[in-house]
């Protein structure tokens, strides 16, 4: 009787313990690229960028690799492969690669930058992405065993691009990154999702730079929160107040962002940016944790 006590004693203090450290929660997050794209002029992505404010800039393709008790977790794939090594025109539309100058060596690509963390694309239980265009979901395909994870939303948009954003293949979106990938699994999301069912990892939706694009929210081990935008917000200059240029909607965009804004601002999260030169400068190519 006394000994089953004590025990029950010691399991509500490791509990406790557990909630107020993120006990068995995110390992680690490592936040890597897929080459660069770039330079272009600002203003190429972001039109309203005032005059005194306009630069060419260099843009990293932002990739996350999650590490977590019940399974490894990619989010974004990068650009495809193919188009490694100088090879951009062989994949995607000539006059995409020149407008874009997107810079990949092989090593970049997210099959070997697991690799460089001691990982194979096998152990990758998860992959979520953000959204359907190219350099977001250019390597699923390498990912056969994993679990996908989009909103529903997305996958529609991704097989049936509106018009207006660009439908004609290939564009931004590349049909040849998603049709290997048809029969894998899916879990096809229409809201905000609790990945692990600890809140250590939140699917969140934010619509608007696509019509299905997703962000994600990790609870840190020591306490601490980060934000990965992706799309949702691609750089400094959108939070400063000017939009993106690329929209399917500019409301659910700006909604979208000021979600990930006030979030950030609640919380005390770090918010991380899809494509901010200077950000990934400062802060990429490492572990959080
Ligand atoms: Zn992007």
């Amino acid at each position: 009787m006394k000994k089953s006590l004590i025990g029950a004693a010691l399991l509500g203090f490791l509990c406790l313990v557990g909630s107020s450290t993120g006990f068995a929660q995110v390992r680690g997050v490592y936040w890597t690229t897929s080459g660069f794209g770039g330079p272009f002029p600002i203003v190429a992505l972001i039109p309203t960028v005032p005059k005194e404010k306009q630069r060419d800039i260099t843009v990293p393709i932002s990739m996350w690799i999650i590490d977590h008790p019940k399974g490894l977790v990619v989010f974004d794939t990068g650009n495809n492969v193919a188009i490694s090594d100088g090879n951009c025109k062989s994949y995607w539309a000539p006059g995409l690669c020149d407008f874009l100058q997107t810079k990949q060596k092989r090593s970049d690509v997210i099959d070997e930058q697991l690799k460089k963390l001691g990982y194979s694309t096998d152990q990758v239980k998860v992959v979520i992405t953000s959204h359907t265009h190219l350099d977001h979901v250019g390597n699923i395909a390498m990912f056969p065993k994993a679990i996908h994870v989009f909103q529903k939303k997305e996958l529609y948009q991704g097989w049936w691009p509106e018009k207006f954003q660009g439908r004609s293949s290939p564009g931004v979106f590349v049909m040849a990154d998603i049709m290997p990938a048809r029969e894998f699994n899916y879990l096809e999301l229409e809201g905000d999702y609790d990945l692990f069912g600890d809140r250590s990892v939140l699917i969140l939706t934010t619509p608007g730079h696509t019509l299905g694009h997703q962000s994600v929210k990790i609870k840190l081990a020591s306490g601490g929160s980060i934000i990965m935008s992706q799309d949702a917000i691609w750089m400094q200059e959108n939070l400063d107040g000017y939009p993106a240029g690329l929209n399917y909607s500019v409301k659910d965009y700006t909604d979208s962002l000021n979600r990930l804004k006030f979030m950030r601002d609640l919380e005390g999260a770090q918010l991380f940016f899809a494509h901010d030169q200077d950000q990934y400068a400062a802060k990429g190519g490492r572990w959080y944790k």
